[in-house]
């Protein structure tokens, strides 16, 4: 067996991994997700070397999709120009999901022509293998009649990672004589994440493939989130200011709907949160809210006694969503010309393109407006701009166009969507069989060696690489 990686080796975006099972003269070989390179890690590469698959596809037997994050997913369709045609194994609320992320990806980069984009999605679509949590498959094998000592039987099994809707980490069986478990990550949520639960270690893993986004940070303050983002808004909409927070379309949006009902649900009495108008302004986020919605089963405890209350944590009385673009544009004159507290999410989430664009062009330069970031800001992202020179009184270039930031800017740190260090040591830990191999892949450098050295003192015996080195 071996592990080749094909992205998320140098950072965190681009993932795909591939899995390569050797019998003799057969060889078969798994992929793990097909992500897009993104921001800094698309440096010194054309937009077509991005795209490419460069890697040999003949002998992959299926791909697995972990999550539908774009930059785990996003190179799917160049995978299947390429030729791919083999199955595409995901859990069953990941599948619904991956036709309209790659949807919404295809009108982006590649075509704005309906026939071509549904002819493409059908041919996606009957790719998709869609699979319960916890339930194990068997994956198609070359050649399943080799020797005993070989492998003779893959099978593989999706367990709740936490991190999105859908999203799951994988245990691939590898038997033979002997049984082998490689386990791969994909993103691992944190703890105390609203809406879903956060993941329960494996119980078994011979090798390990974990990804270290936050290798080396623990998150501060998740517990006190919810009451810190209770007082922004409140001073930000002091004044009738429109707050504007960009946000993903998937996860953080959900998040924070899920929020802002427990707070007015919280505050009946309060004038602020029982006037104050929710705006999501993007057909894409109330997509993926309609699908969070379909897949109740899978919210965590908390959320599911909220509705048992008769509560609709994603779609109640205050929050509006917007669809068109002539809505869009109608809303900003709106809030321009109203008086009472708003609140609108928008992505991009890091105000590198979409419909927040527009809002950040009318707002930023008023000073009762407000940016609340609640998500990590890129290097060289507009968002990590707003944030630096905002609070200095500097100014940003939009579109060539010169914005004085006068609006206040202000961060939440505690609603990451990723596993912190500390929830990333606590999954090797809880395992009651641990890994003899971990690669830590899916990281910028210093998380990675934080992490490497964390796993060295837990676990002595283990071999700890870093993926590409
Ligand atoms: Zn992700
Ligand atoms: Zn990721």
């Amino acid at each position: 067996m071996r592990i080749l990686h094909h992205g998320a080796v140098n950072g965190v975006t681009g993932s795909c991994h591939q899995l390569d099972i050797n019998q003799g003269e057969a060889l078969s070989s798994y992929l793990i997700d097909c992500g897009l390179f993104q921001g800094a890690e698309t440096a010194g590469k054309s937009s077509a070397q991005q795209l490419q698959i460069e890697f040999d596809i003949s002998a992959i037997q299926a791909l697995i999709v972990t999550h539908c994050h774009i930059d785990h997913v996003g190179r799917i369709p160049y995978l299947i120009a390429a030729g791919f045609d083999k199955p595409i194994y995901a859990t069953k609320a990941t599948a619904a999901l991956l036709p309209l992320v790659i949807e919404d990806a295809l009108k982006i980069g590649v075509t704005r022509d309906k026939k071509l984009i549904d002819a493409f999605l059908l041919r996606l679509e009957s790719l998709i293998r869609p699979i319960n949590y916890h339930q194990w498959v068997s994956l198609p094998l070359v050649d399943s009649t080799t020797k005993q000592d070989e492998v003779t039987e893959v099978k593989l099994k999706f367990k709740p990672a936490g991190h999105i809707l859908g999203s799951a980490y994988v245990e691939f069986d590898l038997i033979g004589k002997a049984k082998h478990r490689v386990v791969f990550s994909g993103d691992l949520g944190a703890t105390y994440a609203p809406l879903l639960a956060s993941p329960r270690s494996p119980y078994r893993a011979d090798t390990l493939v974990i990804e270290s986004t936050y290798g080396d940070k623990n998150h501060q303050g998740r517990k006190d989130r919810s009451k810190l983002l209770k007082q922004i808004i409140e001073k930000c909409v002091a004044d009738n200011g429109v707050v504007l927070i960009p946000a993903f379309s998937i996860g953080r949006t959900q998040e924070l709907l899920y929020e802002f009902e427990n707070i007015i649900a919280k505050n009946q009495h309060n004038p602020i949160w029982q006037n104050i108008d929710i705006i999501v302004d993007s057909p894409m986020a109330a997509k993926f809210t309609q699908k969070y919605l379909e897949f109740q089963a899978l919210w965590d405890s908390e959320a599911k006694r909220v509705v048992n209350k008769g509560r609709h944590p994603l779609d109640f009385e205050q929050l509006y969503t917007i669809d068109s673009h002539q809505d869009h544009l109608a809303v900003i004159n709106y809030l321009d010309s109203r008086n009472k507290p708003a609140i609108v999410i928008a992505a991009s989430g890091m105000c590198s393109g979409g419909r927040i664009m527009n809002y950040l062009k009318r707002f930023l330069s008023e000073p009762t407006a407000d940016v609340l970031f609640v998500g990590y800001q890129a290097q060289g992202t507009p968002g990590r701009d707003i944030q630096n020179f905002g609070p200095k009184g500097g100014y940003i270039m939009l579109d060539d166009e010169r914005i004085d930031i006068k609006a206040g800017v202000h961060t939440i740190s505690g609603y990451s969507a990723h596993a912190d260090q500390a929830n990333l040591i606590n999954f090797v830990k809880r395992m009651h069989h641990k890994p003899k191999h971990i690669r830590i892949v899916h990281g910028d450098d210093e998380a990675k060696q934080a992490l490497a050295g964390k796993y060295r003192q837990l676990l002595p015996d283990c071999e700890v690489e870093i993926g590409g080195q």
